[in-house]
């Protein structure tokens, strides 16, 4: 939906570097460009280091090449169709039908078998599962083009990013019985529609509830993205004015809060307008000193970031710019969880936003299958770390419904934490973090009061978050059933 929300024009602000860096200028300043993964890197991690799985069709995803031609249907689309972001939008991949006729031209007759989809060898048996994976979810699908051509579709069932954004009903398994749909508490911390205050100096401004793509684990799965077949959205963050102005006046009326989260959904949902608009109010209120704008599209579709003809990007540049001069801090906050969505246009977009003096951060989830060893964890830290965007959080999955074969035991995370801190310079060491069921917000996975491994319960305090007595509570986390050692009913 599109409108224009009225809070003010657009503010010129000179752009501190004004153009795109060409790409010719990045490989002369960097020559190891092209050839990330060959770069010296610490003893750690080379001695236990497994190759990460590129997609089949490119000698490095790094080269110039046109890698969504290997995609049937995109075979004739030429570099400037695949940069515009008109293009992009067009060509999304949207719901159950258009899936599955993506999936009938892409996917080879026959391919490798997984380990927890022993029976999934053909297309037809794969199309089937992911039809029935489909009715099951609590996320509606929305996939992009960009993702679609990184995805390696000769071993579908072991691919990251299939693992994240298509749902297959064999890969189920059971929820943990202490699972909810809107596990963190946000709608008992929203003093308003779409505004979450649990911090007393920040709150999260759900501006949208739609996103370029859909993810199967969204912690947000009660309002973001279509009605599934199991969830009817709550639909509070629905973009509209009239709410916009109540959250607006909510956060002028309350001087505490200094720090906002734009999110929803996702701000490259926003209008450029409405990104100037809402950035222009917030620089505008004395007490907020800093706010960061949510958006998974530097991960799911960077080419919009380099697309001259559509004015996102530079609404963006203009408030960061403007917030700098002003002496506030605007920040982007992105959504990488696997080395494998980099591409060369990832790199392009990221160095543009570097330098322009974007600041931009990347919280990853933790997900088994996905990005749950020291290998993958510890080369996507350095990837991100290689293209200026600040590894921030990684989380651990949160408890919520529906993709229980996604979420990892407390062990995993603090596992990683130990393994991955030395192998790279410590500001650019994420914070290992549970966001804390029930509310209590982001704690450090290795600040747990306690963890019995065999109940999988763990669980942690978290006194500067108040309200509702939660000063005085101890939050409980669960490891999934799947993941609790299995106890002989003989022994002891
Ligand atoms: S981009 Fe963020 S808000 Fe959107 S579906 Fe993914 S996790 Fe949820």
């Amino acid at each position: 939906m599109r409108y224009q929300t009225g809070f003010g024009g657009m503010t010129e602000v000179d752009s501190i570097v004004p153009d795109l860096t060409p790409s010719d200028e990045l490989h002369k300043s960097r020559p190891d460009f092209m050839y990330p993964m060959s770069r010296p890197i610490s003893p750690a991690v080379v001695a236990k280091k497994a190759p990460v799985v590129f997609p089949h069709h490119h000698g490095s995803k790094f080269e110039r090449v046109p890698y969504w031609q290997d995609i049937p249907r995109w075979k004739d689309v030429t570099e400037e169709q695949f940069m515009s972001y008109e293009w992009n939008k067009n060509s999304n991949i949207q719901g159950k039908d258009k899936l599955v006729e993506f999936l009938k031209d892409v996917l080879p007759e026959t391919f490798p078998t997984s380990a927890d989809l022993p029976n999934i060898t053909t297309r037809d048996t794969f199309l089937k599962d992911v039809i029935a994976g489909i009715d099951s979810a609590p996320m509606a699908i929305r996939l992009t083009p960009h993702i679609l051509s990184l995805i390696n579709w000769n071993r579908p069932l072991d691919d990251p990013m299939r693992r994240q954004f298509i749902p297959m009903k064999s890969a189920l398994v059971a929820n943990h019985p202490k699972l909810t749909l809107d596990s963190l508490h946000e709608s008992l911390d929203s003093p308003c529609l779409g505004l979450v205050h649990r911090y007393p100096d920040k709150v999260l401004f759900l501006a949208t509830s739609v996103c370029p793509l859909y993810c199967r684990f969204c912690t947000r799965s009660y309002e973001v993205g279509g009605n599934t077949e199991t969830v009817t959205k709550k639909r509070s963050a629905k973009p509209s004015k009239r709410r916009w102005d109540i959250i607006m006046q909510y956060i002028q009326d309350t001087p505490a809060i200094q720090d906002v989260v734009i999110s929803g959904g996702d701000s490259y949902y926003l209008t450029p307008e409405q990104l100037t608009s809402i950035g222009e109010r917030l620089l505008n209120i004395p007490h907020i000193r800093r706010f960061r704008f949510a958006t998974k599209g530097l991960a799911v579709t960077p080419s919009r970031i380099l697309d001259p003809n559509d004015p996102w990007i530079d609404s963006l540049i203009n408030i960061s710019n403007l917030g700098r001069k002003m002496g506030k801090h605007v920040a982007v906050h992105t959504h990488f969880n696997h080395p494998n969505e980099f591409s060369w246009v990832t790199r392009e977009a990221a160095q543009k936003l570097f330098v322009n003096n974007v600041t931009v951060r990347n919280q990853s989830v933790l997900l088994k299958g996905v990005n749950d060893n020291v290998e993958t964890m510890g080369s996507l830290i350095r990837e991100l770390a290689d293209n200026n965007i600040k590894p921030y959080y990684v989380y651990q999955g949160d408890m919520v419904k529906g993709v229980e074969d996604l979420r990892t035991p407390l062990s995993t995370i603090l596992k990683l934490e130990t393994e991955i801190r030395g192998t790279i310079a410590g500001f650019m060491m994420p914070q290992f973090v549970v966001d804390l069921p029930g509310g209590g917000g982001k704690r450090l996975a290795a600040s747990y009061q306690s963890y019995d491994r065999k109940t999988g319960i763990s669980t942690f305090v978290a006194p500067a978050v108040k309200g509702r007595d939660k000063e005085n509570k101890v939050y409980e986390y669960f490891d999934p059933l799947h993941s609790l050692p299995v106890v002989d009913p003989l022994s002891g």
